[in-house]
Parts: C-alpha cells; sequence; structure tokens
C-alpha cells in the first residue's frame, strides 16, 4: 500500500523528511503526546534503521522527558518525531499525520488508551490495545 520513500513535512513547509521504510503505526492517548500535539490523539510511524531522514530544514529538538526527545518545527510547531534516548539512531516514531499521504500507513493498535478522553466515542475501537511500559 506504500510507495517508499514516503514524503512528508511540517504545516509551513520549512521541514521536509522522507521515509523509506516503516515497521508498525500506532495511536498513542498517553497525556505527554497530548500536550505536545493539542490533540487527544498522535498516531505513529515507528521506523527502525535509517529510514527516516530530513530534506530540507531542520527539526528543532526539545527534552519531553528524562528518556526522551520529541522534534518540531520551530516556525509553526508541527510536531514531527519522537525519540527515546536510548533508540538513538537505532529506532525513531514519525508523526503519521505529517505525511503527504497520511493514507501511506495504516494504524494497527492504540496504546496508553487509559488518557483516552471519554468523548472521544467509539475511537477505533476495534484496534486491539497494548501496554507501553514507557511514556516520554
Ligand atoms: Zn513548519
Ligand atoms: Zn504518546
Amino acid at each position: 500500500m506504500s510507495d517508499f520513500p514516503l514524503k512528508g513535512g511540517c504545516f509551513c513547509g520549512a521541514v521536509r523528511y522522507e521515509v523509506s521504510g516503516y515497521e508498525s503505526c500506532a495511536h498513542c492517548h498517553c497525556r505527554m503526546c497530548q500536550k505536545a500535539a493539542g490533540s487527544p490523539v498522535v498516531t505513529w510511524v515507528m521506523i527502525v534503521g535509517d529510514h527516516f531522514r530530513i530534506v530540507e530544514g531542520a527539526l528543532k529538538i526539545r527534552k519531553s522527558s528524562d528518556i526522551a526527545e520529541r522534534g518540531f518545527c520551530e516556525e509553526c510547531g508541527t510536531q514531527i518525531t519522537f525519540q527515546y534516548e536510548k533508540e538513538k539512531g537505532k529506532s525513531i516514531d514519525v508523526t503519521a499525520a505529517s505525511l503527504d499521504d497520511p493514507e501511506a500507513v495504516e494504524p494497527a493498535s492504540q496504546i496508553w488508551t487509559a488518557s483516552r478522553p471519554s468523548w472521544m466515542h467509539g475511537f477505533d475501537a476495534t484496534l486491539p490495545e497494548e501496554e507501553d511500559p514507557n511514556a516520554g
């Protein structure tokens, strides 16, 4: 369903990136993603290896917890990456909605559903819930 590389970028276009392969895609309902994005859910594309590269502009990196950092466009604020510090160089997550074509990926699970707001009625109720031991 995906033609690689997938292309994406921030709202203003200053930051552009390419994804040449990914492992999985999941909805995260954790409070940190909610606060970082100002959204009840953030859908992440999990990338292993060197399949993510910035091709234009640069991400502003902000340490968002003791174990992780998030990358966003300094101009428009679009959140693009989530990076566990211990996974640097090994894996990175990219926001599915910042892809030029979000249909190129398909979420298969959801995590941190305990903090999913009750008004997200019926949100992807068919997707399995997974526990994530970390948060950042
Ligand atoms: Zn931007
Ligand atoms: Zn999250």
